[in-house]
């Protein structure tokens, strides 16, 4: 009956708008942490679909308190069982040293030293010369991802019994893999080709 079928989509609508309250998790239980550039389809890389994850991104993927406060919220609270983080090849973060970001803001005025980090916690703040170790730039996306699993699993705030995973988003090619695993290298040598001469 029509009556039966309307039912069913009023509650499965009042199931998706409620699902804090109702205690409903994400479909997948999952949160993923992720760097925000554009070049990253977090849905498209994962597979995965609107509803099934909690996703945080910022400027590198990078595990800052911030990611920290959602990954604690989403796992002690939500029902969130798995984190994945993503990070990507030619990220802007790997472009310029903490310096240079540093000088730039200097250069435009601003001094690091004397800028609220987050404007509603005036209290929290960084010690002198910390601004450019806060902003968190890196070297190598391989050892950065693996820096953020580790990160993760070492916060006393997430649940030991969360399984953390990292891998790497490559935007030359649109594909996903894991820390240190270039397909690249692997493809086309003589160890992969049985060793011949
Ligand atoms: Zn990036």
């Amino acid at each position: 009956m029509l009556q039966q079928q309307i039912d069913l989509e009023l509650r499965e609508r009042e199931d998706w708008a409620l699902r804090r309250q109702k205690g409903i998790p994400n479909n997948r239980r999952l949160w993923v942490l992720a760097c925000m550039d554009e070049r990253l389809p977090v849905e498209q890389a994962l597979g995965i679909r609107p509803g099934d994850a909690h996703v945080f991104r910022n400027a590198g993927g990078l595990v800052t308190d911030d990611a920290i406060r959602s990954a604690m919220l989403t796992t002690q609270f939500f029902g969130t069982k798995e984190i994945i983080v993503i990070n990507h090849t030619e990220c802007g973060m790997m472009s310029a040293t903490a310096d240079d970001l540093v000088a730039g803001l200097k250069a435009k005025g601003i001094d690091p030293d004397k800028v609220a980090i987050d404007p509603a916690c005036p209290h929290l703040s960084l010690k002198k010369g910390r601004f450019g170790e806060w902003i968190r730039l890196f070297r190598d996306v391989d050892e950065a991802c693996e820096e953020q699993v580790r990160l993760l699993r070492e916060s006393p705030l997430i649940p030991d019994d969360v399984v953390i995973t990292g891998y790497i988003w490559e935007v030359e090619n649109n594909r996903l893999r894991r820390p240190h695993e270039r397909l690249g290298e692997k493809v086309n040598t003589r160890k992969q080709m049985g060793g011949g001469s």
